[in-house]
């Protein structure tokens, strides 16, 4: 059996196994295996692939390397045109999916899904995985995802809007259940809120789907500046718009509405 040899870009030799980190890779053609078998057998998944280039030229996913091919894979090119502005977060990324609401992005989250119900839930719901679980990323059923890199969510955060740069409306969705806010009117809520609260905050919106209310609270800076690093990472394209932002979170001073 002859054998093609492997570059994989820089960015991408995180996904290697140990011991074929060091260029280049050798590999064996079976002529049955295409080339993006071969590559996830690597370790790379087939969503973290940007292009793949044979002996000078560009291939397709399926391509069937042969002996003495010089094979290219080349990363992800960033901000990456994402499938939909929609995501699904895996049952470790659940800081990510609030911090990701708090801007305003679609984030579906429930930390009790399991990896198919995973897998069937962004296909119909189409929405982009996002994952740190590689073998998931590798399931041919699963329509887009992503692997998040960073160990810290702050870090996570950063590398989803560096790689999709989503436009973000901060302060638009509840960081509990992902559903949206409405600006409410003081007296519709009053009810539902301690004594402290109602004498000191005025502005307030309320979950279309929870009916928990947010308001100004004692955490709004903390997450003003997540929101402000946010924006600058994402450092690029449509400028979020300020003109709605009276609703605000707590993340720890909600009161829990019907
Ligand atoms: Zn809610």
């Amino acid at each position: 059996m002859r054998e093609a040899v492997v570059s994989v870009a820089g960015e991408l030799r995180m996904f290697l196994r140990l011991g074929r980190r060091e260029e280049p890779v050798r590999v064996s053609c079976d002529g049955v295996s295409t080339l993006v078998h071969v590559v996830e057998s690597l370790g790379v998944p087939r969503t973290e692939i940007g292009s793949l280039t044979v002996n000078g030229h560009r291939q397709s996913l399926g391509y069937l390397p042969r002996g003495g091919d010089i094979v290219q894979v080349a990363a992800v090119r960033r901000p990456q045109v994402a499938e939909s502005a929609r995501f699904l977060l895996d049952v470790h990324l659940g800081a990510l999916a609030r911090r990701l609401r708090l801007i305003g992005i679609d984030a579906a989250y429930d930390n009790n899904a399991a990896d198919d119900d995973l897998v069937t839930q962004a296909n119909e719901e189409r929405r982009v995985l996002l994952t740190q679980d590689r073998g998931l990323l590798c399931r041919r059923k699963l329509w887009a995802g992503a692997y998040v890199l960073g160990a810290l969510p702050d870090d996570q955060l950063r590398d989803v809007l560096d790689r999709f740069a989503p436009p973000l409306a901060p302060w638009t969705r509840c960081t509990a259940c992902n559903g949206q806010l409405r600006a409410v009117a003081k007296p519709t809520v009053e009810s539902l809120l301690e004594a402290g609260t109602r004498r000191t905050y005025d502005e307030f919106a309320q979950c279309q789907a929870c009916g928990r209310v947010y308001w100004r609270g004692a955490h709004a800076a903390r997450l003003q500046a997540i929101v402000d690093r946010a924006d600058s990472a994402r450092c690029r394209g449509q400028k979020r718009s300020t003109g709605e932002n009276h609703v605000t979170d707590d993340l720890g001073l909600r009161c829990d509405g019907a």
